[in-house]
């Protein structure tokens, strides 16, 4: 018999707002590649990475060496935004092997480290130098908790959290909202068209190409393509949100090139330093760089120990197109097995969606995705729940896992759904319990 967790200081101390841990109830000690072990030595396949912070897993050895070197050699840990070689080296990665073999030119702002601070300097940009205030969002778009990305992000509970309005924003249907038939930027243009929709020009649009907190939505390429013409059309910036999708998740390093977007301004954060060490980036065409010296500020903006691992996880990953293909080959994989279990249990799971290495199964009644991921985190494996009703149960690994360890989650997954499954059965031919007394 293992001890039970021991979580009481947590408990005692910590605040109500915690919140993963409701969901993985256990106090963990280590992690490597896909795996984390607790403190009774029990270990989880992580389908889960961080919420998209750990693409290449936990501890992956490269980085973790480059840290190593670094912190032994007294290399520079916080510096503000002055030069520092770390810094340097990031850049000149990005430069070498992201943005020049894409042909894509941009400035490099850091806002801070978290995503949040990404998207809220963005959005400040975008306001300045457009001089305009509005800035359009879509359904189910989710882009952080200060009160700027709040109020580009749908989710209600979120929202309410800030206990002020969250003006100057206008959320449309993003793609598929309104069904297959409806092309929902036929909305969108129409608006700006029309002098009397009391749809102000926007600064911006903000959006992610596939939602991932919002339940994994993916816009198609052709509402994607047709969403960057109409927004140049009318000279209104685009903002992706990269934080979640960004950095290999769907198969290239960015999320918009399946469609070839050229976005105006790209908040990136989650993997972008590869190893968890927190920073986040904006992207910015460079004839919008239009900051005055220190308008924008933070003091954890020169976070070394992730521009070390940062630097070390594009030399690594990043010099070919392998990392990209295996993403492709493990995302079909995951699409197979989503089809197996879609046809297994009609009725139980209604959808599956996704692409690459972000893929989500739609539970008809959302209280059955939370079975499924507790059910999954009893036989060892960390799975999210996702979507407006938490009714999507989201697949999230590590980009690096090894396909037997993928197929290990997959099948904990497959026997999980199974199990709720067998549970609703019982429910349903069981007569309610008090007629049974
Ligand atoms: C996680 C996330 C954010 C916010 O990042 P934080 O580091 O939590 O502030 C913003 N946008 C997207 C798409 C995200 O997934």
């Amino acid at each position: 018999m293992t001890q039970a967790p021991d979580v009481a200081a947590f408990e005692r101390l910590e605040s109500e707002v915690r919140s993963y841990c409701r969901s993985f109830p256990t106090v963990f000690q280590k992690s490597s590649g896909h795996l984390l072990t607790d403190e009774q030595g029990r270990s989880y396949i992580d389908f889960f990475a961080g919420a998209g912070a750990l693409n290449y897993g936990h501890n992956p050895w490269p980085l973790k060496q480059a840290l190593l070197e670094y912190l032994v050699n007294d290399g520079v840990t916080h510096s503000l935004d002055m030069y520092t070689s770390a810094k340097r080296r990031f850049l000149e990665r990005l430069e070498e092997r992201v943005l020049a073999p894409r042909g894509l030119e941009y400035r490099v702002m850091f806002p801070g480290p978290t995503g949040t601070n990404a998207v809220e300097s963005a959005l400040k940009i975008a306001r300045k130098v457009t001089g305009r205030t509005e800035v359009v969002s879509f359904t189910n778009g989710f882009h952080g908790m200060t009160l700027g990305s709040l109020s580009v992000t749908g989710n209600q509970g979120k929202r309410r959290g800030a206990h002020v309005p969250l003006p100057h924003a206008t959320s449309l249907p993003f793609d598929g909202y309104l069904g297959d038939e409806v092309d929902t930027l036929d909305l969108f243009e129409g608006m700006l068209a029309d002098r009397s929709s009391g749809l102000d020009k926007p600064a911006a649009v903000i959006l992610e190409t596939v939602q991932a907190e919002g339940g994994v939505n993916v816009a198609s390429v052709e509402w994607l393509k047709r969403l960057e013409r109409v927004c140049s059309e009318h000279d209104i910036l685009t903002i992706v949100d990269d934080i979640q999708v960004g950095c290999g998740r769907t198969g290239p390093f960015f999320s918009f090139e399946r469609a070839g977007l050229k976005p105006d301004l790209v908040p990136l954060s989650k993997s972008l330093s590869g190893y968890g060490t927190p920073m986040s980036v904006v992207l910015i065409r460079p004839d919008l760089d239009a900051w005055a010296p220190g308008e924008h500020n933070g003091t954890f903006r020169g976070h070394n120990l992730a521009f070390v691992t940062a630097a070390a996880a594009l030399e690594h990953y990043w010099g070919d197109e392998r990392l990209t293909r295996a993403v492709a080959a493990k995302g079909e994989r995951v699409t197979e097995r989503f089809a197996q279990i879609l046809e297994a249990h009609p009725g139980l799971v209604t959808e599956q969606r996704g692409l690459g290495l972000i893929q989500g199964l739609v539970f008809a009644d959302p209280k059955h995705a939370g079975e499924a991921s507790r059910a999954a985190f009893e036989r060892g494996l960390l799975i999210e729940t996702a979507g407006s009703r938490d009714e999507v149960l989201k697949v999230l690994p590590p980009l690096t896992i090894d396909e037997d360890a993928l197929d290990r989650g997959l099948d904990i997954v497959a026997r999980s759904v199974e199990k709720v499954a067998r549970s609703q059965r019982a429910r349903v031919s069981r007569p309610p319990a008090e007629i049974h007394a």
